[in-house]
Order: structure tokens, then C-alpha cells, then sequence
């Protein structure tokens, strides 16, 4: 292993780390059914820890089977009220809780960032504002379905089941959360083991918005609770965001059943750098498709296509940049590499990155002065990598960037849909019909060109292939929540 130090740092910033004072979370929280926190049946909690302290933060209520069944009674009691509410009163409860997000911003920015690890930059400026953004546009959307679904007529499912990862705690929320109560569904959310406090915090601001008790669940739980809900009789939808494993489990399970299904898996994204593109903007849209939230990211550039010619120009440029990345305090806000968000994760970035070295490719990882408790992962570079490598095939999810090469147009398009997932990809190149040409040839729900990792509640995301099916976002993130009548 090659552990390269940085050049030299000539000056550093000041620390500068974001008050928790005004933080005001409960020892322990309850299961939101009903409209309001209640125990969970057998009385199990579990806690939740900073994963960048390893301290806990609070207790929170595991969801047990008898749960989920009370869970889904609410829903199914709650939903034919909902569903015949008039377009513009349900659009005013998503604006409702948009603004109320907006109003805890601050707030809802800290306990995510403590709860999940991600650098609070990040959290302040993406996770919360998009979270928003998502409710208030399927508010828009509440009153216009019609436009969105070309004019047919259409109904809501009825009790929607949505399972999310542990990534985007409440922006993944918002993703599902948003579209599914515009459509007039009633929906149980199971937020991950790991990063359960927003979605909590998000069931006060559903109390707070007024919204009808029942329309809104949310039950924290382990993998068995989100086992148990997606196969809850009672549940007519189930939209899962996760790993590949587990949406083919819930697929199974689902096959032959009434319930409609949406999933939105994994991914090995090829990021693609031709060397006609701006080399110093490909960099940064490297970075940030990579290290950005420590490559937690479903859509991550984690394959790293240069075009031979340039390969060590753009090699050279990614390391010196990454020397400069600041790995640590997640409350830091000069942070921009933060917390791993669990001993699991860590391991999982550890057993892949020894099969890199193992297999023969060439491993670099910056030298920064790591916290003594937490869980940390240098962010990493691997050069000389094949395509059969596991590095190169199967997803890190961890701040860990494989580099392949290409030297024609034919073979970076042939790599890139090398795999077994179909994400997004980048494309990095000065020539918009070469970007064209090539992202029209991808296999991959999302391409961005000259630039990487941008969302936008108006635009669809979803995937190809194993990175599953359905589409998140914009007016074709309605269409997994309605039933065509005509
Ligand atoms: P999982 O797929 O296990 O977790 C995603 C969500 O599903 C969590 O809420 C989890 O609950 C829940 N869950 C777990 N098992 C089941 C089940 N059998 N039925 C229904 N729901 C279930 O991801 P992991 O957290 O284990 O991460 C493993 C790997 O998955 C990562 O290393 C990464 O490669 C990939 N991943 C991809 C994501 C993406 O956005 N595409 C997001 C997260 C992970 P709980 O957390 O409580 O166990």
C-alpha cells in the first residue's frame, strides 16, 4: 500500500464548528402512528449513535410485526379521507410541511449531520434545502396530476410502504414521502437503523402542518421491521431505496402479489473525462462525484474513465486536489469528507479496498490526521485497475475513486456500460455533440455533462438494470403513485 503524504500545507483554515446548543431532541422517541409518538407493542428501543463520536444520541423505538400491523389499520383507516381530499387542500399540507422545514432548517441540519455523519455543510446546504424543495414541488403537482400523467384519469394506490437507506436520511424522506401524499396515498415510512432522527423529526412537523392523523407513519426498525412492511397485508405500494440484495428479496417476495413495486438500488457509475474537457472543472466534478457525503451515494462516480492521453495530467490534478480535502469533524464546517456512517459501512470499505491492493491495483490514500473514536476512511485513489477487479465491479459506497482508462469514444461507451448496474454516469468533454452522442449510448438513468451529482426536484432519477426500476422525481415520479383509471 501506498500511503502518499501531501505535498505541504502552506495555510489551513480556523476551526469553525456549528453550535448544537440549540438542539433540543428527546432522550427517546416513540413510533409515530396515528398522528401521534406511541410505544412500540413489546417495548423494544434501540439507540442511536454520532457515528463520528460513537456516542449515543438518543433511544428510539424499534417497530415490531404487531407495530406494522397497527401501523397499517391507521393507514387504511386514514386513507379514504385523504385520498377524496380536495387536489388543492392536500397541496397545502405539502406546503405546510415545506415551509416548516424550512423554519427547522438549522435544526434539521445539525441532527442529521449528527446522527449520520455527513459533513454539515453538506447537510445545510443540500440534504435540508432539497428535502424542501421535494415538498413544495408535489405541492405544485397536487392539483395538476392530470398534466402529469398525459391526461388520463387516475386514482392513488391507497397505503404506500417506503423503506430508505441510511445516505440521505431526510431528503430520501422527502423523495418518497412528497410524490406519494400529492398522489393522495396514505404512506408508512421505515427509516434506516442508523439514521432514524430527522424522519422523527419530520413526524413533529407533520403534527405541527395539522396533517390527519394516519397519512403520515413513521417506523424506525431494523431490517426485519422493513421485511415486515413491505410484505404487510394491507400495503397496496411499496417503494424501497436501497441495496441491490435486498430490492431482488422484496422483488421476490412481492412476485405474484397485487402490490406495486418500485425500487431504486445500487450503482458503479462511470464517470468520463475525454481530453478535450476543462481538466481543472473535470477535477472538481471528479471530487465531488466521489467524496462527496464520503461516496455514500447511490449515483457515485466510483469509476473514474480518463482518456489515455490524459491520463496523468488528470491523475496528478485529482491527487494534489485531493490533498486538500479536510477529512473529519462533521460539525466542522470547513469540513468536506466527514463520518463513516457505521463500524458495518466502515468494514464493508475496508474488505473491498483489501481486495483492490490484493488484486493488484495500485492504492493511494491521503495522509490526514484521523479522530481517535468514529469511524473513518481516508479518502482514496486506485490506479492500474481492470475491469474484472471487484473495485471496478462492485459498488464501495465509501469515499474511494477506481481509475480505468479509454482511449477511443467506442471503448469509453463500451466500459461504462460494462456492468451490471445503470445508474448515472458523467461526461466531461468540451463538445456538446460528443456528450450527446455518448450519453444517448449509456445505460444509465441519469447523465450529467461537465458536472456530477446535481439534483433537482424537477427532474427524474432512477435506474437501468440492477440499479432497479421506477423513477423518482418530476412529473414521472408521480406516475409509481397513481392507478391509470382511463
Ligand atoms: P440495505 O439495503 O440493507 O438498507 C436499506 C434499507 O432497507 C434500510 O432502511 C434497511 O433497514 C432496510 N432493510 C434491510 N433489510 C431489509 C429487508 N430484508 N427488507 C426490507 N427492508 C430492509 O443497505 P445497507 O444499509 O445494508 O447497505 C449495504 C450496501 O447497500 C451499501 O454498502 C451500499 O453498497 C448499498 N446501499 C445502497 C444505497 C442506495 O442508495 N442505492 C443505500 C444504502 C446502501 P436497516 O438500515 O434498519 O437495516
Amino acid at each position: 500500500m501506498t500511503i502518499e503524504t501531501r505535498t505541504s500545507i502552506v495555510w489551513d483554515y480556523a476551526p469553525a464548528p456549528e453550535s448544537a446548543d440549540h438542539i433540543r431532541l428527546e432522550d427517546r422517541y416513540g413510533l409515530f402512528v396515528n398522528g401521534q409518538f406511541r410505544e412500540p407493542r413489546d417495548g423494544r428501543y434501540f439507540p442511536t449513535i454520532n457515528p463520528a463520536t460513537e456516542e449515543p444520541i438518543a433511544e428510539v423505538a424499534y417497530g415490531g410485526p404487531e407495530d406494522v400491523t397497527a401501523a397499517v389499520e391507521a393507514a387504511r383507516a386514514a386513507f379514504p379521507k385523504w385520498g377524496a381530499l380536495g387536489d388543492l387542500e392536500r397541496a397545502k399540507y405539502l406546503f405546510r410541511i415545506a415551509r416548516l422545514i424550512q423554519e427547522r432548517s438549522r435544526e434539521l441540519a445539525v441532527v442529521e449531520t449528527l446522527d449520520g455523519g455527513k459533513p454539515l455543510r453538506e447537510s445545510r446546504d443540500v440534504d435540508i434545502p432539497l428535502a424542501a424543495a421535494h415538498f413544495f414541488h408535489y405541492a405544485g403537482w397536487a392539483d395538476k396530476l392530470l398534466y402529469g400523467v398525459n391526461a388520463r384519469e387516475v386514482r392513488p394506490l391507497g397505503v404506500v410502504g417506503q423503506v430508505v437507506p441510511w445516505n440521505f436520511p431526510l431528503l430520501m424522506a422527502a423523495w418518497k414521502l412528497a410524490p406519494a401524499l400529492a398522489c393522495g396515498n396514505v404512506a408508512i415510512l421505515k427509516p434506516a437503523e442508523t439514521t432514524p432522527l430527522t424522519a422523527l423529526l419530520l413526524a413533529e412537523i407533520c403534527q405541527e402542518a395539522e396533517l390527519p392523523p394516519g397519512v403520515v407513519t413513521i417506523l424506525p426498525g431494523d431490517g426485519s421491521t422493513g421485511a415486515g412492511l413491505v410484505r404487510a397485508p394491507g400495503v397496496d405500494k411499496v417503494a424501497f431505496t436501497g441495496s441491490t440484495a435486498v430490492g431482488r428479496d422484496i422483488q421476490a417476495a412481492l412476485a405474484g402479489t397485487n402490490t406495486h413495486l418500485t425500487l431504486e438500488l445500487g450503482g458503479k457509475s462511470a464517470n468520463i473525462v475525454f481530453e478535450d474537457a476543462a481538466l481543472d472543472q473535470a477535477v472538481e466534478g471528479i471530487v465531488n462525484g466521489i467524496f462527496f457525503n464520503q461516496g455514500h451515494v447511490c449515483c457515485a462516480g466510483s469509476r473514474l474513465l480518463i482518456q489515455e492521453s490524459v491520463r496523468d495530467e488528470v491523475i496528478a490534478k485529482l491527487w494534489q486536489r485531493m490533498g486538500r480535502l479536510r477529512v473529519g469533524d462533521p460539525m466542522d464546517k470547513n469540513t468536506d469528507v466527514g463520518a463513516i456512517n457505521s463500524a458495518e459501512q466502515l468494514e464493508r470499505i475496508e474488505v473491498l479496498v483489501a481486495a483492490g491492493e490484493e488484486e493488484g491495483a495500485t492504492r493511494r490514500s491521503i495522509a490526514c490526521e484521523l479522530p481517535k473514536r468514529g469511524y473513518w476512511f481516508a479518502p482514496t485513489l486506485f490506479t492500474d485497475v481492470s475491469p474484472a477487479h471487484r473495485i471496478a465491479v462492485e459498488e464501495i459506497f465509501g469515499p474511494v475513486v477506481s481509475v480505468l482508462t479509454f482511449r477511443t469514444q467506442a471503448e469509453a461507451i463500451e466500459k461504462a456500460n460494462n456492468s451490471r448496474y445503470g445508474l448515472a454516469a458523467g461526461i466531461w468533454t468540451d463538445k456538446g455533440s460528443k456528450a450527446f452522442e455518448v450519453a444517448s449510448a449509456l445505460k444509465a438513468g441519469v447523465v450529467w455533462q461537465n458536472t456530477y451529482n446535481h439534483f433537482d426536484p424537477t427532474a427524474a432519477f432512477g435506474g437501468y438494470k440492477e440499479s432497479g426500476f421506477g423513477r423518482e422525481g418530476g412529473p414521472a415520479g408521480l406516475r409509481p403513485y397513481l392507478e391509470v383509471v382511463r
